[in-house]
């Protein structure tokens, strides 16, 4: 089915329906929605696109992303130290920082900059990798510096990174799971691409619509917007949506990667015969119910392995900015 809805990121109206989701409650406005795939550019997106009122009830009013997250599990025998493991082996943050830094050619008091930083456990996991850094998050959330690390609270600008004037010439800018919240994809891509140095690494984390996971899953796909999740997600993006970006905004693919959960990249009569055998955790539908074994599966196959091998519902991308011309 033919559909005309301009694309955020390229502009095209060449796109077709994927699929549509339900009783959702994106917001008050939006009860239901189409997602539908751009033939350009490979992006997925919402249909209506929402509004600034929409975007301003998600982040702004409700503060869906600096209120503290409760683990469920926090009752847990060993929750401490599993969570120690897990966040020093297991995490993505710790080991897309160690990246960022091994790719940038800004060696010496590099400037770093967070959009869409939240709390700012990005910056924070860079700040010993880059002890003289200068770091700098930005937040549209007024409680994003609230819940920030002392060292950061000071540096976490709330605002529109649109609309913030920043001075130009850093070194690494870091758009992790963000692009696929914002009203205008293509204006934060150009402002980066202004903001950083030639070779400087843009780095962006984004939910993979081709995953096996996405695929497998169809509407109920954690990175879809549901009425438990308000997650305010609005695009959803492929390996063709990074190519288009590093050509439109002159970056090189340094580096391009999955990582996510390993288990839907198995067979499906395999998954079937695991979660018979290990269970479904009732609070997050995750993969094996118990909760010591789940935490030291997923650091030794959905952290260290996925990473290792690529597969995994999140592209992780570093590009680099080209030399001037
Ligand atoms: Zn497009």
């Amino acid at each position: 089915m033919a559909h005309r809805a301009p694309c955020p990121l390229c502009a095209d109206t060449g796109t077709s329906l994927h699929l549509r989701i339900e009783d959702v409650n994106f917001t008050r406005e939006i009860s239901a929605f189409d997602v539908l795939r751009c033939h350009e550019c490979g992006l997925a997106f919402m249909s209506p696109w929402p509004t600034q009122n929409d975007i301003e009830e998600i982040y702004v009013h409700n503060r869906t992303f600096s209120t503290a997250f409760v683990n469920p599990n926090r009752d847990r025998f060993l929750f401490d130290h599993l969570e120690k493991l897990y966040w020093r082996y297991g995490s993505d943050i710790r080991s897309m920082a160690r990246t960022c830094v091994a790719l940038s050619e800004g060696k010496k008091h590099p400037r770093i900059l967070g959009v869409g930083c939240s709390s700012g456990l990005f910056l924070d996991a860079l700040s010993p990798l880059a002890p003289d850094a200068e770091l700098t998050g930005i937040d549209i959330d007024p409680g994003a510096p609230r819940s920030a690390s002392p060292q950061l609270c000071e540096r976490i600008i709330v605002g529109d990174f649109l609309n913030c004037d920043l001075k130009p010439g850093f070194d690494i800018i870091a758009f992790r799971f963000v692009l696929e919240h914002v009203l205008s994809p293509a204006d934060f891509l150009a402002k980066a691409a202004e903001l950083l140095k030639p070779g400087g690494i843009l780095f962006l984390s984004v939910p993979d619509m081709e995953s096996p996971q996405a695929q497998a899953e169809g509407e109920s796909w954690r990175e879809f917007p549901h009425p438990d999740r308000r997650i305010g997600h609005i695009m959803w993006f492929t390996k063709k949506t990074i190519n288009h970006i590093a050509d439109t905004y002159g970056f090189d693919v340094q580096r391009r990667l999955n990582r996510g959960e390993i288990f839907y990249h198995l067979p499906v009569f395999l998954q079937k015969i695991l979660r018979a055998v290990f269970g479904v955790d009732d609070t997050q539908n995750r993969f094996i119910q118990n909760y010591q074994t789940r935490i030291l599966f997923s650091v030794v196959f959905d952290g260290i392995l996925a990473e290792k091998i690529s597969v995994g519902d999140k592209i992780y991308a570093f590009l680099k900015k080209k030399p001037r011309v």
